[in-house]
């Protein structure tokens, strides 16, 4: 690096003209991306999204048979995809998993870390086994996947890890503690990955969804009271569908974002800033 450049970039020393002005590319054409949940729901509608901008994929989550069915979507979108079957709970698996990833493809530019589980009981019903699978599956594997990609992506010169989040990284609703600790943690893993990664050229961010209905939510979606209670405070009136996520998912992954890190992306429809965060 000379003296007249900062990490994570050139610059000049001098004010950048008018007439210097260059459009960032969305494109994702020559990228290969690693997603993990995969292979249904929010990570598959992510890496669909990744798919259509022009990355080739590499999808991980347990199911065998949904990361096949994930797989000929992405293939019908005309990218190549890879299926990496994965417990992210195991730390081992996960540095397998990335490093595989990376193998097939000769490289990795873009990490999305979107597996995750939830279980919905009153705090005094919490195991500590239940505790280590929560922290171990939302927390814990998505800092080691980040950990391990990040030699493959200084290796490109640069990369783009995004976390998917929650709401509940700024509010909390009863019978979710061990999530919505989990997510907390993901919050501050974020930030702390943001600056030590910066100087690779590495943007580390997370998208925040509010109330999508996936096999997540599915029971709590399918009782009418329940559905009309979330959506009430939801301003835009519905919940959040996989292709919500689509536009948010490019944008972190693309060039467009190099100068943005650290950051949270809220798609909750507007029930973040609607004061009664009932339901
Ligand atoms: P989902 O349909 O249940 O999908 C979860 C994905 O994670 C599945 O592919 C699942 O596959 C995978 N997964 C779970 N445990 C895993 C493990 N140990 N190792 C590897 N993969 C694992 O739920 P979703 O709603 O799409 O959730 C995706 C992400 O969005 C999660 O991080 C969730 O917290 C977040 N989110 C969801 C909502 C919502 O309203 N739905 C709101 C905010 C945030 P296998 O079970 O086959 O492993």
């Amino acid at each position: 690096m000379s003296s007249e450049e900062t990490a994570g970039g050139e610059s000049p020393r001098r004010m950048v003209l008018d007439s210097e002005f260059t459009m960032p590319s969305f494109s994702l054409t020559g990228r290969v991306a690693l997603v993990t949940g995969g292979g249904r729901g929010l990570g598959l509608g992510m890496a669909l999204a990744l798919a259509h901008a022009g990355a080739d994929i590499a999808l991980a989550s347990r199911s065998a048979d949904e990361l096949e069915r994930a797989a000929g979507m992405i293939r019908a979108i005309g990218r190549e995809v890879l299926i990496v079957p994965t417990d992210v709970g195991d730390v081992a698996a996960v540095q397998k998993m990335v490093n595989q990833a990376a193998g097939h493809y000769g490289g990795l530019d873009i990490l999305v870390n979107a597996a995750g589980i939830n279980f919905r009981r009153p705090i005094d019903t919490f195991t500590e086994e239940d505790w280590d699978r929560i922290m171990a599956v939302n927390l814990k594997g998505a800092f080691f996947a980040a950990q391990a990609a990040r030699p493959h992506m200084q290796q490109r010169g640069g990369g783009k890890i995004i976390n998917v989040g929650s709401i509940i990284f700024e509010l909390v609703v009863p019978n979710i503690a061990l999530y919505a600790i989990s997510k907390g943690g993901m919050r501050q893993m974020t930030r702390a990955l943001s600056l030590e990664y910066a100087g690779d050229g590495i943007c580390v961010n997370a998208i925040a969804p509010g109330r999508f209905w996936t096999k997540m939510t599915d029971a709590f979606f399918s009782v009418p009271e329940l559905y009309d209670s979330a959506v009430s405070v939801i301003p835009m009136g519905r919940p959040g569908t996989p292709s919500d996520l689509a536009g948010a998912t490019v944008l972190l992954a693309s060039a467009a974002s190099d100068y943005i890190t650290g950051q949270t992306i809220f798609v909750d429809g507007g029930w973040l800033y609607n004061g009664g965060v009932k339901a």
